[in-house]
């Protein structure tokens, strides 16, 4: 038997806020928009094999910023029209076996209940994640009510898990007009039966700026600050161009490697890889393989920046050092910080970029090549 194919859907189209103007999918949870905190996580789980961001009107740009190059597709007025967008869009390329549908304000969500919810669509249509509910219940009638049993009560959370056949069809023979909850609900009204798995404290919902601020120190809580270092030399010869941070340096001579040499790029990847322990950049990209002959090192950048983010990982810094005598790198500086703060999607305050000479003492005293050191420092959950 094959396994079953699971997809990811993110609903992310909301337009305006309760948080100030910015929809609150693009804020930032501990220096990462909140939209890239589940789409890391999703698209890292194994037994998910695509993610799809339903996205407003309008919000391309800023979901590219946010995530990157991602698929995604444009929702509807209401939320069970943006569903039905990604749904749809789902159904018209290589149909999944199960469909998970999230919310992009429930930023983080642990690898555990993605597990529970997939194993639970073995035996039923559905499954929704739900906790407890802690607190006593009343009724508000301009002053205090009854109180309402809590007994058999929960507080059902996302990701919700379906079979996608039958999501897509109690989406199709939903009345338009009619109010819908949620995802489970139509479900359920359309005779499908949803199981229920253990959810989780950290997917509760942010809907005011206090929830922002509660899943920062939830996240900071269980999350280890790493830092690692790299290192990297490469040879300066005439006849070659001079790639330093990814940005192209008018010089009499290049600095000469494999791929294309940018000393920089090597220096702060392999200060990426060892934050996760991921071994060096030769061990990804061995300089044997002729794949990577004058390759564009941002490729390297940005793996080793992937592997990070499938550990739900964020980088929080890099720091980097040049050392040579020649080019001098001033003028090139903020050119290099915010093509580094690109290839990461990092804020440019989150790049720091200096030089230094050796007093034209040693190699790079002599201009016969060019030194970097980089440090990161990331946290991991
Ligand atoms: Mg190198």
């Amino acid at each position: 038997m094959t396994r079953p194919t699971t997809a990811a859907l993110i609903v992310a189209a909301g337009q305006g806020s309760r948080m100030g103007g910015v929809p609150k999918q693009f804020l930032r949870l501990a220096e990462k928009p909140l939209i890239a905190h589940s789409y890391d996580r999703l698209a890292a789980h194994s037994a998910i094999e695509e993610v799809l961001v339903v996205i407003g009107e309008g919000q391309q740009a800023a979901l590219q910023d946010a995530v990157g190059p991602v698929r995604s597709v444009v929702g509807g007025a209401a939320r069970r029209d943006s569903v039905r967008a990604g749904l749809e869009a789902l159904a018209a390329g290589k149909v999944p076996d199960r469909v998970l549908i999230h919310d992009a304000a429930r930023p983080l969500v642990p690898s555990e209940v993605v597990d529970r919810l997939i194993a639970a669509l073995d035996a039923h249509a559905g499954a929704v994640p739900v906790m407890a509910v802690a607190d006593t219940l009343a009724r508000d009638d301009t002053v205090l009510g009854e109180t309402v049993p809590r007994d058999g009560l929960v507080r059902v959370q996302t990701p919700q898990a379906f079979r996608f056949a039958e999501i897509l069809d109690a989406h199709r023979r939903w009345p338009s007009g009619k109010e819908a909850t949620d995802d489970a609900q139509m479900l359920r009204r359309s005779g499908g039966i949803v199981a229920m798995v253990a959810g989780d404290p950290s997917l509760e919902k942010i809907t005011y700026p206090a929830d922002l601020i509660a899943a920062e120190s939830r996240l900071a809580g269980t999350q280890r600050v790493r830092s690692a270092t790299g290192y990297d030399v490469h040879r300066l010869v005439a006849g070659e161009k001079l790639w330093l941070g990814g940005v192209l340096i008018p010089h009499d001579k290049g600095l000469s490697g494999h791929s294309d040499a940018d000393v920089a790029l090597h220096a702060i990847t392999d200060a990426l890889l060892g934050t996760i322990a991921a071994g060096d950049i030769g061990s990804h990209f061995p300089p044997t393989d002729p794949q990577w002959r004058g390759a564009d090192s941002s490729m390297f950048l940005r793996h080793a920046a992937k592997l990070i983010a499938a550990e739900g990982g964020t980088i929080d810094f890099v720091d980097l050092t040049l050392i040579c005598e020649r080019p001098k790198i001033g003028p090139y500086r903020e050119a290099i910080r915010s093509r580094l703060a690109d290839l990461l999607r990092l804020d440019p305050g989150q790049v720091s970029i200096k030089a230094t000479t050796t007093e034209r003492l040693g190699f790079t005293g002599r201009g016969e090549g060019i030194a970097a050191q980089a440090i990161a420092t990331v946290r991991i959950p």
